[in-house]
């Protein structure tokens, strides 16, 4: 792609000096030479810019902006805060080639990704939150916000996480300390500078860099009503324990390993690009990702052909050029993560099929992969690897299908894909998983509710239901 591309993000980044200090109390903070990290392309492996690892200070001055913003923020009406909800979605839109190049630069993900999907849905969920705040008197009186939130995100879809927890949070009137996955925080602070731009009150936002032990912090802190947490199961626990006892409300979006189940009676060439969206989309870093493909054993032949054509015509490359498919990994660790299972699944006796053609070498690259003869309860099966890697087992009636689709320690989505509504539907009501797509995949929208069973979590974000993981019933005793 031409150098002019990246433009909007590159002109962004030079007017910060490429330097991030945190944004606290409605300010950047003065930069600490000795607290910086780098900010790498993926895809490159250059240094984009620097940000900072937050001081214990810097929690603490941003959880007490929060505080001290929340009692105005709260009392503020809904159709106040509407106006500046609208101001927000406006403004991404107005800003969308930046973020949408940023994104891109920092994570590696297409071009085609950031620009037709994680942004248009930043900006919807901010438009339809905003239709909430307003509602917000007459709809859900008899609750109340909560206070200071502490929200901590991964880096798979920076922005769009940001805005799930942070619009809701802000319509129900909360106000928030949020921290970005350390791997990805440039769109968190070109946020940071829009919230500045609409003029939104001092300290109802704060934004503040680093790793694990910044978030750590965060959830421990005594003056946080609540966290919002989206990223592993793993940590998912962790924070679940730190929580324990602390009377914080908690919402936990976790890991998840969803199956993607064909009967033989599905449309095998939609199948396919159900396929291509399902777990090489994002390079299969999603959580919801279809990585368990479950497919009835007389037409497994016949499907494992179609999708081995179509890996072999997918286009790995720089995340800038819209032609491409498939970007960069996020980070060398995660590729190592990635290498290490398919080299495990491989000892495990699974076949592994990638396509010819020979990964970029100047970045993070893996390419499709698709593993077949894989066993239910084999490492391949059972872990989530986070990755562009599909693995393939097959059953021969809907009750076995069932019950390796719910052979799992998650259950956050599943798909199911049949030409017989009955069939489909039948399936759909067994699986355990929060989000079932019929014929299709990988669709969200800001109305409809997410979230998990099992170890992918607990509570939901998006449509009415989201609303109520930012209230409390209301204190205020009705006059009599
Ligand atoms: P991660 O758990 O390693 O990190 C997530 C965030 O938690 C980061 O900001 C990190 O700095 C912070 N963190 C790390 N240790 C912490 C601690 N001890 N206390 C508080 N915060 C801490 O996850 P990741 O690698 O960034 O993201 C990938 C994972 O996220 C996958 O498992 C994926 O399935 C999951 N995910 C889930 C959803 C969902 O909605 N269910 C969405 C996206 C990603």
């Amino acid at each position: 792609p031409a150098p002019e591309a990246a433009a909007p993000a590159h002109e962004w980044l030079d007017a910060h000096s490429r330097r991030f200090g945190l944004y606290i109390n409605g300010t950047w903070t003065e930069v600490a030479n000795e607290r910086l990290f780098d900010s790498i392309n993926p895809a490159n492996r250059s240094v984009l810019a620097q940000v900072t690892q937050a001081s214990s200070d810097e929690v603490n001055a941003a959880v007490a902006a929060a505080k001290a913003a929340f009692p105005a923020w709260s009392q503020t009406s809904g159709h106040v805060r509407a106006r500046y909800l609208y101001a927000l979605a406006r403004q991404i839109q107005k800003h969308s080639r930046r973020f949408a190049v940023l994104e891109t630069l920092d994570n590696g993900k297409p071009i085609r990704e950031t620009r037709d999907i994680d942004i248009p849905l930043v900006a919807r969920h901010f438009y339809y939150h905003a239709g909430w705040a307003q509602l917000q008197e007459s709809d859900l009186a008899g609750y109340e916000p909560l206070g200071v939130v502490g929200q901590i995100i991964p880096w798979n879809f920076p922005l769009l996480m940001l805005a799930w927890k942070i619009a809701p949070a802000l319509a129900m009137g909360n106000t928030v300390v949020l921290k970005p996955a350390e791997w990805t925080s440039l769109t968190a602070l070109a946020f940071a500078e829009i919230c500045h731009e609409i003029g939104l009150p001092k300290g109802v936002v704060n934004i503040v860099t680093g790793d694990g032990k910044v978030g750590e912090q965060i959830v421990k802190h005594p003056d946080i009503a609540k966290i919002a947490f989206t990223g592993s199961t793993e940590v998912g626990k962790i924070i679940r324990s730190a929580t324990a006892g602390s009377g914080k409300k908690l919402s936990l979006e976790l890991g998840g390993k969803s199956p993607f189940i064909v009967f033989d009676n599905a449309d095998l060439d939609s199948v396919v690009e159900g396929v291509v969206d399902a777990i090489w989309f994002n390079q299969g870093q999603v959580c919801c990702a279809g990585s368990r493909l479950l497919v009835q054993e007389n037409i497994a032949d016949k499907l494992i052909g179609k999708l081995r054509t179509r890996m072999e015509q997918l286009r790995i490359g720089d995340p800038l050029d819209k032609a491409i498919d498939i970007g960069a990994i996020v980070a060398p660790a995660q590729l190592q993560k990635i290498e290490q299972l398919v080299a495990e699944g491989e000892n495990e006796g699974s076949i592994k099929w990638q396509p010819s053609w020979a990964c970029p070498t100047d970045g993070y690259f893996y390419p499709p992969t698709l593993f077949t003869n894989v066993a239910p309860a084999s490492t391949l099966a059972q872990v989530e690897i986070f990755g562009p890697v599909l693995v393939t087992m097959t059953f021969r009636t809907p009750d076995e299908a069932i019950a390796i689709a719910n052979n799992t320690r998650f259950g956050l989505a599943a798909s199911i894909w049949s030409e017989d509504i009955n069939v489909a539907l039948h399936a759909a009501a067994r699986v355990k998983a929060g989000v079932v797509w019929i014929n299709s995949t990988n669709l969200f929208d800001a109305a409809a509710g997410f979230g998990g069973y099992r170890e992918s979590g607990y509570g939901r974000e998006g449509g009415k239901e989201g609303l109520y993981e930012y209230l409390k019933k209301s204190e205020v005793k009705k006059l009599k």
